[in-house]
């Protein structure tokens, strides 16, 4: 059996949805690539009775250990410190060699920002931060509070607390020294690798891949197979441990040999890097003209370092005069067939290829709501084209949902329309 572990996260910021968790997610996948299952990530907001159940309820599940986040800080609504270590039963005591470490650390930070405190408050947080319940490790601060390592006491039946800071940076800079530390490691002795793959499809309905799934019954066993509809694309995802990499790999023949065309990514890359990588292996450039997405679609395809070698730029041309200066469509054909028509898709996509010097040009020109549709012309119904120098793609979705979800979703669209394009020309 695999150590299991449970994750705290704490912030009202993050219970009310104000700041959405980074940490949870993070500190599960650490776990997971160091052979670690992670059976529940709790989220409390800062009421130190609500910590303390979420603590009573990961004991009463038997994990091994649990990670907290958050409430660290020097101030009085930062209280994870105090309650874990009292949780555990052990009294806090002032580490005063950490305290002068902390002072420093403020003073420093404090000098290079400018900030001026009143010398009275600065002790107080730091004398706060500086408590350090008995037996407890310490784990250095990344920012200026220190981490802890709290283990339960004998026959409690308590997993030691890892208590890690809350924000992102330093919660990821500090996790090292905590995997290393010594309770940490006896905590999670029993290990076995846990792998996770990815199997993604475009085009097929999460129920055909259901009923692969139930015709394969007994060939899953052992697999932990999820599916996921993401922004129109199917993700099926799995953990296995390794001694069952035969058993996954066969399944992945199944879905490929029953789902063919639909699956276009069995090693986890995403629709993005196919992309990416497609158009930087043969030396080929893109360009853009969106209408209803106005640029999410260069955005995205600029989202990784050294895009400029295949980006050559794009054109927000969200009204009919936009169309008609920057990339060329014929305004009589704009009042002929109207903005959103494939015609236009297409005047679009030749524009950009045209205007910005490209080997592909995309067009993309929709309804994204709420207003605005029509009985021909309903909302969500969005032409692209992508244009490449020997011929073109096109689709006409009308794609569910609200405003954003449209306009995000047709920026995919567009992306497997490019695949499509350039994995139909690709030299045999
Ligand atoms: P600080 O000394 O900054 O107060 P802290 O350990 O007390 O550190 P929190 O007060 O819980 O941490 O959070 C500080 C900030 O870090 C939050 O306002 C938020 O912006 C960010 N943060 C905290 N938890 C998370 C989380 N789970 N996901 C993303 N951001 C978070
Ligand atoms: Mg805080």
């Amino acid at each position: 059996m695999s150590a299991r572990a449970g994750i705290v996260v704490t912030g009202t910021e993050v219970l009310t949805g104000r700041v959405s968790d980074r940490n949870g997610p993070w500190l599960a996948e650490q776990l997971r690539q160091t052979g670690v299952d992670v059976g529940f990530t709790v989220v409390v907001g800062d009421r130190p009775q609500d910590l303390v159940e979420a603590l009573d309820f990961l004991a009463g599940a038997r994990v091994d250990l649990v990670v907290t986040s958050g409430g660290l800080g020097p101030t009085a609504d930062d209280l994870t410190a105090a309650v874990v270590g009292e949780w555990q039963g052990r009294p806090s005591a002032t580490d005063e060699r950490l305290e002068a470490r902390i002072t420093a650390i403020v003073e420093r930070l404090s000098a290079r920002r400018g900030w001026t405190f009143d010398p009275e408050a600065m002790a107080a947080g730091t004398a706060k931060q500086a408590l350090v319940p008995h037996g407890a490790e310490v784990l250095e601060p990344t920012g200026t509070a220190p981490g802890l390592v709290v283990p339960g006491q004998d026959g409690d039946g308590h997993p030691p607390v890892v208590v890690l800071p809350g924000p992102p940076s330093e919660l990821q800079g500090m996790w090292p020294a905590a995997l290393a530390s010594p309770l940490v490691t006896a905590a999670l002795a029993d290990r076995a690798e846990l792998r996770q793959s990815t199997v993604r499809l475009w085009g097929t309905p999460e129920v055909a891949i259901a009923a692969t799934l139930r015709r394969l019954g007994d060939g899953l066993e052992g697999l932990e197979v999820t599916t996921c509809l993401r922004g129109g694309e199917l993700e099926v995802v799995t953990r296995y441990g390794s001694d069952l990499a035969d058993r996954y790999d066969r399944f992945v023949e199944a879905v490929v040999q029953e789902h063919g065309a639909a699956v276009f990514s069995t090693d986890g890359s995403t629709v993005d890097d196919l992309v990416a990588r497609a158009l930087a292996d043969r030396g080929l450039t893109i360009a853009t003209a969106e209408s209803c997405t106005a640029g999410l679609l260069a955005g995205r395809l600029t989202e990784r370092a050294g895009s400029s070698a295949w980006v050559r730029g794009g054109a927000v041309v969200y009204s009919n005069e936009a169309k008609h200066h920057l990339v060329g469509v014929p305004t009589e054909l704009i009042e002929r067939v109207g903005a959103v028509s494939e015609e236009v898709a297409v005047a679009l996509a030749e524009g950009a290829r045209r205007e910005l010097g490209a080997d592909l040009g995309v067009g993309i020109t929709g309804i994204a709501g709420p207003g605005g549709g029509s009985p021909e012309k309903p909302v969500g119904l969005v032409h692209l084209c992508v244009a490449g120098p020997d011929g073109r793609v096109q689709a006409a979705p009308v794609i569910p949902g609200d405003r954003s979800n449209v306009r995000a979703r047709s920026v995919t669209v567009a992306l497997h329309l490019v695949r499509e394009l350039l994995d139909g020309d690709a030299p045999a």
